[in-house]
């Protein structure tokens, strides 16, 4: 059975169902790619690394990610801080903002509150956000334990999700986001957020940055354009089935990365991966929200693509 450890932060989503009422619904960045792994792949333990409170609102968080499938054995309990919390604004243009109340939430502490599990993994996701949040000394301890797991077999996959409102500054963030470049096996650049560290201005100059760090496989997605895999000096481009109508691009790279990841736990190509990670972001971008639900993806998937009774995918449409 394929496993998968993700560690992040999860938090609560407000956002307007109408001018006096908020729906309520849990999401993040390493959370979206959990769900969507394990919507993919439905035999691989994913077990999601976070820290909680002791609320109710905490709990009804671990419930949903039961109710989805996770395994929550990791998860820490803070006796002092809650969950992290962020409200959707939208404009008479329908323009999206973010209000965010994250700063003291109990997932900052989560290495001083979780040791990680003593096991081996097939794959190991962090992301950029999860380095942010942590302060130093539990950053040079998750690049440890990244290692350790390495060593054991792990394939450690990293999404820099470059957020400058969670860093000091633009070098403190180049400097860790590297670092972590450095630790990992499969890495899902940016071009947005190259630009903005790196002052990368093409896609060659990322990748001429990242084979320097050793990186095996490096995989851009680039919206609704090609995506770019540069895998041990080969390089390949996979296009994006088109999406009739985009409602919300919320979580598309989170979504493209579990559905990419669950094929390549299933021992498939990068290709059939990259194809399968477009398909789970298209889905996801033509309804609103970061987590659709389960009923809608699964219609939807199957009507996107063309598949076996093992989900290989036969062909797209
Ligand atoms: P991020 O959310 O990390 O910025 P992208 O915008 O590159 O990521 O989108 C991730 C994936 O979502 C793309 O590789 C593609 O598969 C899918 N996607 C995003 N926008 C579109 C679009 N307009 N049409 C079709 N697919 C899209």
């Amino acid at each position: 059975m394929p496993s998968c450890l993700i560690i992040g932060e999860c938090m609560v989503e407000l956002s307007p169902k109408d001018p006096h009422t908020l729906n309520k619904r849990f999401a993040g960045d390493t959370f979206n790619t959990a769900v969507y792994l394990k919507r993919n792949l439905p035999d691989c333990v994913v077990s999601y690394v976070t820290a909680v409170g002791n609320d109710a609102l905490s709990q009804q968080m671990i419930d949903t990610m039961q109710l989805e499938g996770l395994d929550t054995r990791y998860v820490a309990r803070s006796r002092t801080h809650t969950v992290g919390m962020y409200l959707v604004s939208t404009d008479d243009s329908g323009e999206r903002s973010f209000s965010y109340w994250r700063s003291h939430s109990a997932a900052r502490n989560l290495l001083n509150l979780v040791t990680l599990p003593d096991t081996c993994f097939d794959m190991v996701y962090v992301s950029g956000i999860t380095v942010a949040i942590l302060d130093v000394p539990q950053r040079e301890q998750l690049l440890r334990d990244l290692a350790s797991y390495r060593e054991r077999g792990a394939c450690i996959v990293f999404d820099p999700n470059y957020r400058p409102l969670l860093w000091v500054s633009e070098q403190e963030a180049r400097d860790w986001i590297t670092r972590f470049y450095a630790a990992c096996d499969l890495a899902f650049p940016g071009g947005d957020d190259h630009a903005a560290l790196f002052s990368h201005s093409d896609e060659h100059a990322i990748v001429r940055y990242l084979h320097n760090l050793n990186i095996d496989e490096i995989v851009l997605k680039r919206g609704a354009d090609n995506i770019e895999i540069y895998q041990q000096g080969k390089h390949t481009s996979v296009a994006v089935n088109p999406v009739d109508k985009v409602v919300d691009t919320t979580s598309a790279g989170d979504a493209f990365i579990g559905g990419f990841i669950a094929a390549r736990l299933a021992g498939y190509t990068s290709e059939v991966a990259a194809t399968m990670g477009a398909d789970v972001a298209g889905v996801v971008i033509g309804a609103k929200g970061a987590i659709v639900p389960a009923d809608y993806y699964q219609s939807s998937l199957s009507n996107r693509t063309n598949r076996n009774a093992s989900g290989e995918v036969i062909a797209a449409e």
